[in-house]
């Protein structure tokens, strides 16, 4: 019976992984009829993870059978190819078991005992925070100590059903896997391959307890930079609101309160995005003086330094993310209500005043300087962005993604100062500028940027710069590793190899 278009089953041929669905599955008929000589593999459980399991066996060219309390009833939700059946049915045949059920159900397979003596158990499971907490023995152990006669493995517990049932992709093909057994290891790695996914050996069962904290991690690396960046943005914003809302209804009963959505966002995205760059580049600062302080690179850095250091790339993009956001608010300005009152106030004032022609020829060019210096570093920090991607990053060598990151990171770092002292222009120098005796904000987002800049421009002088260099490259001033050279040879420094 020849219901499959000759073009599908071409088609299904020629695509190493096809992206598949249950409807595929049962249409491509050289799918649904797996041969008999294929591996065998058994699935506990019918639900999600076990239907996109099925799936993605039978399509990697697997003979699959499910084990269901009810088979009658979940028979239809799975590929024709699969063989659905009662649980000790399903687990007599195959050497390799999957247990897609919950933790709390394993004791419910405990009849199964026998049948399953001297096979393979692969633990798929993820446990929630609160039972990862509660037991201190990971659900691979405990799957261990229920069936001893087996062999437990821990896999596939980092793949969502999504991501079986439509096939790995680039961020979604690493299969963490471990088990005390290196040759159930090994059977389930090959399985892992043929399927699509990259194994990657977790070591012993004791690891479970790791991989099962995987998918519970929510942004680890992101927590701090994010509360960086929301207490700079808190701190920036309650400034803004003091100096351009509250000073002019305290002090000039002008009620400016309409500013809070729109302007006063728009004055502190800026600082936060500015303040956060600089943070990016100053512990580098940091850690080269500390280096030329110590006279060696291999003190340990204090901890607090390390984790700044390691979470650069995360306060780069959250600046980046102001930046852009900024950007976006800037268009919107000329949309306001407000905006177009004060305009047309404008010209009613100057029509009264007698005033034909409104025309300051330096704020013009001070105008024209300060958009154009935003725009390239703007420009300048979305490559930054672009190449933090990681298949972006993968395709540079050292060279070039230590040249966009730090040399293309500095240059945008000194376009955002530009930018921002062409915004301040005089305004820094200006007595009325100063409300409730507090400086412009521009003034103070300049301090921690100026720092590093002149830190690096320092850093470029050569006896300063050659010193760096060659501490980097393992010279120490009071060197831990010393080689003893004869007396009369020239070179009197002490230098380390390691
Ligand atoms: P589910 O849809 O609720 O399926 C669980 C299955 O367990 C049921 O369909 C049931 O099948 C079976 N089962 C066996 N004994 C049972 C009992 N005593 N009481 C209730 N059910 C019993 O859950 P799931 O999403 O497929 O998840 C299954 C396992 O895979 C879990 O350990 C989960 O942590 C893991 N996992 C899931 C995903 C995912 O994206 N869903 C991702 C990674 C890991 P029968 O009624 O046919 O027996």
């Amino acid at each position: 019976m020849s219901r499959q278009p000759a073009v599908a089953t071409k088609m299904s041929r020629e695509m190493d992984k096809p992206l598949i669905s249950l409807h595929l599955v049962d249409s491509d008929t050289s799918l649904a009829k797996v041969p008999d000589e294929a591996p065998k593999v058994g699935i506990l459980g019918s639900g999600d993870f076990a239907r996109s399991l099925a799936t993605r066996l039978v399509s990697s060219g697997f003979r699959v059978v499910v084990g269901s309390r009810n088979p009658k009833r979940t028979a239809g939700l799975f590929p024709s190819a699969a063989q659905v059946t009662f649980q000790e049915e399903a687990v007599r045949s195959p050497e390799i078991i999957f247990v897609a059920v919950f933790r709390e159900h394993y004791s419910s397979l405990c009849g199964l005992s026998d049948q399953l003596a001297g096979k393979i158990l692969v633990d798929v499971s993820n446990p929630t925070e609160q039972e990862h907490l509660q037991h201190r023995e990971s659900n691979a152990e405990y799957l261990a100590s229920l069936f001893p006669t087996c062999t437990v493995v821990k896999a596939f517990n980092v793949i969502s059903a999504w991501t079986l049932q439509a096939g790995p992709r680039d961020g979604n093909r690493q299969v963490p896997i471990c088990s005390d057994q290196p040759e159930a290891k090994r059977a389930v790695s090959e399985m892992a391959i043929a399927m699509g996914f990259m194994p990657v050996d977790m070591g012993s069962l004791a690891s479970a307890r790791e991989m099962e904290a995987m998918p519970l991690r929510l942004l680890p690396a992101w927590k701090v930079p994010t509360l960086l960046a929301l207490g700079l943005f808190i701190c920036f914003y309650a400034y803004n609101f003091v100096r351009d809302v509250l000073q002019p209804y305290v002090q000039e009963s002008k009620n400016k309160f309409f500013k809070l959505p729109v302007s006063v966002v728009n004055t502190t995205l800026p600082c936060v995005a500015y303040v956060l760059l600089s943070l990016v580049y100053l512990p580098g600062v940091l850690a080269a003086t500390l280096q030329l302080r110590r006279g060696t690179k291999y003190h340990r850095f204090p901890d607090w330094l390390d984790h700044w250091l390691q979470h650069r790339k995360q306060i780069g993009l959250l600046s980046f993310f102001c930046a852009a956001l900024h950007a976006l608010y800037s268009f919107c300005l000329p949309l306001r209500r407000s905006h177009r009152y004060d305009l047309v106030n404008l010209a009613v004032k100057q029509v009264l005043a007698n005033k034909s022609h409104l025309w300051v020829e330096e704020e013009v060019w001070r105008m024209e300087i300060y958009l154009s210096l935003g725009v390239l570093a703007l420009g300048t920090l979305s490559l930054l962005a672009v190449t933090s991607l990681p298949s972006i990053a993968n395709s540079l060598n050292w060279r070039e993604f230590s040249f966009v990151q730090s040399s293309l990171g500095f240059a945008a770092l000194v376009l955002s100062t530009l930018h921002t002292l062409t915004y301040g222009w005089t305004r820094a120098f200006e007595e009325s500028r100063y409300k409730f005796y507090l400086p412009p904000t521009f003034t103070l987002t300049l301090l921690v940027p100026c720092v590093v800049i002149l830190a690096k421009a320092l850093f470029l002088l050569p006896c300063i710069s050659r010193r760096l260099a060659r501490i980097r490259r393992g010279w120490e001033r009071d060197g831990a590793i010393k080689f003893m050279l004869p007396t009369d040879n020239a070179l009197a420094e002490k230098t380390s190899h390691v």
